[in-house]
């Protein structure tokens, strides 16, 4: 068994945090990860993270914006999760990509998961706890507001590429959803 690397903070108080307070335990929170990240990897740079994520995705390494990005709606309600879950998962995310080759590498690939265990001390899962989604076999997925979908390789390359795609049933345009 695993054990988390990072504190596991009381669900008392986190339930008791305002939304302000709320929010700046989750930059404390992408802090510590970062720290951790860090200290094996000198020259990671440290990610800027903003809650304006919407939707169905709890978070995204953004490597465009380069930085990290959280839901702030899901945040309030899976409180716990995040921090000990999302967040990590995000960092692991992150220090991958500044890997050598580490763009080319599959988003929840071995070096991925070794980067969970290892460094985290938690069980790699693509999924959240909190996330009723089933699995899919198309690996990568995109969120709107409604619901997840599930690209193919080639369609997340068109998509990268800058081609945009649309729910019919919310009309938002889908993004790419690390988390
Ligand atoms: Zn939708
Ligand atoms: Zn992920």
């Amino acid at each position: 068994m695993n054990s988390p690397t990072l504190p596991t903070p009381s669900v008392s108080e986190l339930a008791a945090l305002d939304r302000s307070a709320l929010h700046a335990r989750l930059h404390q929170r992408v802090e510590a990860a970062w720290e951790l990240a860090q200290a094996v990897y000198p020259g990671l740079p440290r990610p800027p993270a903003w809650l304006d994520l919407r939707g169905k995705c709890a978070g995204q390494a953004h490597f465009g914006r380069s930085g990290l990005r959280f839901n702030p709606v899901l945040l309030g309600e899976n409180r716990l999760a995040f921090l000990v879950e999302v967040v990590p998962h995000e960092m692991a995310h992150w220090l991958v990509h500044h890997l050598e080759g580490g763009e080319a590498m599959r988003p929840h690939g071995r070096e991925w998961q070794g980067v969970m265990r290892g460094l985290y001390g938690l069980e790699p899962r693509a999924t959240h706890r909190f996330d009723t989604r089933t699995a899919s076999p198309a690996p990568h997925r995109y969120a709107c507001a409604c619901r997840s979908h599930y690209f193919s390789k080639r369609r997340h390359r068109l998509a990268h590429a800058g081609k945009h795609y649309v729910c019919r049933q919310c009309r938002q345009r889908l993004v790419w959803c690390t988390g």
